[in-house]
């Protein structure tokens, strides 16, 4: 059985991850899923829309990923409900350190194992389905991705992307509803400034670590993907063995890129969004979000920031 190649878009929320997913989306031989930790609960409980606007029940590529990865009775809740209980026993921040050693070590080994069995029959069966050879997954939590590291047919590949902190925690204070559930009035979450920034921290030096426990990995800043898409594309494609011609990069143009819509189970709400799309830097924060606010979370985050390359000044 040969490994099931997946690129893992890691890093806290509202770092762009949704927009270089769809982006990569567009590459030949590339199925992008979306966040596949919420597929449990969003996709097979909740039944919110799919990418492409059907409900996840009602969602002929879905559906018949379900049925090439369970069998016949493809998608069902006690599954749904079976994956979420798992993930309370492996897939949490807490258990990073048992998630760090050795697979023999890991004292809920069997969990794990069942957790990722259903984690890779999907990986298969998308890859199946789609006849592409990598799947983006972007689920961006830390601990998924150490759980993924754990099994041998699944060849991981972390994109670890990276956003300004102040960026990321002024988008964390804004309000945003969630299209695909079920009232369409539903808001997304919000965070304080110190509790993202502190997630911020926290996220990221964990993607650190994975990469110094061998787990390949590239680190790519939102501001530099912005800035130049073309060569971050490449840069990722080398990254994933994945080759790519001149003219696969045609829906990419100065600013902007041309997606198509794509069956993600979850994500930002601009997974909804077909056709042309900017592709622009967001300073928004830079005149939105106070400067005693901005010196703060510069404060809270600054060794990380200047490793990554950011300017500590707060407003230049
Ligand atoms: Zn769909």
């Amino acid at each position: 059985m040969t490994a099931s190649r997946v690129i893992y878009l890691g890093g806290l929320g509202r770092s762009g991850t949704t927009l270089i997913e769809r982006v990569l989306g567009e590459l030949p031989g590339v199925c992008s899923a979306g966040e596949l930790i919420h597929l449990w609960r969003w996709g097979i409980l909740d039944d919110e829309r799919c990418g492409c606007g059907t409900p996840f029940s009602g969602c002929g590529f879905w559906t018949a990923v379900g049925h090439r990865a369970f069998g016949s009775s493809g998608w069902t809740r006690p599954l749904g409900r079976g994956m979420l209980e798992l993930r309370s026993r492996v897939d949490r921040a807490r258990y990073l350190p048992q998630l760090m050693a050795p697979t023999d070590l890991h004292p809920r080994r069997r969990e794990l194992a069942a957790y990722l069995r259903a984690y890779r029959n999907v990986y298969a069966a998308l890859l199946d389905e789609s006849g592409t050879s990598i799947v983006v997954d972007s689920s961006k939590h830390s601990s998924l991705a150490f759980c993924l590291r754990h099994h041998r047919d699944i060849d991981l590949r972390v994109v670890h992307v990276v956003r300004d902190s102040r960026g990321v925690a002024y988008s964390w204070t804004k309000d945003m509803s969630r299209p695909e559930s079920a009232a369409g009035r539903q808001q997304m979450t919000r965070y304080s400034p110190v509790r993202s920034a502190l997630l911020w921290n926290a996220n990221n030096a964990s993607l650190a670590v994975l990469g110094r426990l061998g787990t390949p990995r590239l680190l790519l800043r939102y501001e530099d993907f912005v800035a130049d898409p073309i060569a971050a594309v490449r840069r990722v494609a080398a990254f994933a063995d994945l080759p790519i011609a001149g003219s696969d990069l045609d829906f990419l143009g100065p600013g902007h890129a041309d997606l198509t819509a794509s069956h993600t189970v979850a994500g930002n709400p601009m997974r909804f969004r077909t056709g042309r799309i900017e592709v622009r830097r967001d300073d928004a924060w830079r005149r939105q979000l106070p400067r005693r606010q901005q010196r703060m979370i510069s404060a809270l985050t600054a060794p990380l920031l200047s490793r990554y390359g950011y300017p500590l000044g707060a407003s230049t």
